[in-house]
């Protein structure tokens, strides 16, 4: 329950600084998630990615917030966002020596990684926004 409420009050936070900003809410597709819960035990699932699971509510709580708002939302596809260097694009499973931290092997940009990743996120629906307007 207390997931659940700080969920809410990030999506509203999220929500509101974008419409403020006339900004659009990109986001890691992470529906193959949802074909995990089925196959795997609960053991497993609390082991594995509780961090995903709330996540996966989270990006529920900005959808629904976010379409009376007015607010775009692009899903981008989540493969290799965390293990590439936003900086010069080297892309290493070396990359992210832990779960917090990214170091870059090819030009030594170093920095959290859910900050890393989140640029190429973002970058991601960008350059998938100029697609569909091409
Ligand atoms: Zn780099």
């Amino acid at each position: 329950r207390f997931a659940r409420d700080v969920n809410h009050v990030i999506a509203k936070h999220l929500v509101g600084k974008a419409k403020g900003t006339r900004s659009g809410i990109a986001l890691e597709d992470l529906e193959d998630l949802e074909d995990i819960r089925d196959r795997v035990t609960v053991r497993k699932v609390q082991r594995a990615d509780l961090h995903s699971w709330s996540f996966h509510r989270l990006r529920t709580f900005v959808t629904y917030k976010a379409a009376p708002a007015g607010v775009p939302v692009r899903l981008v596809e989540a493969r290799d966002t965390s293990r590439t260097c936003h900086r010069c694009g080297h892309c290493e499973k070396k990359n992210r020596p832990s779960r917090d931290d990214f170091r870059c092997v090819g030009c030594g940009f170093a920095g959290p990684a859910d900050h890393n990743a989140a640029i190429n996120i973002g970058r991601r629906a960008v350059s998938h926004a100029a697609d569909d307007a091409a």
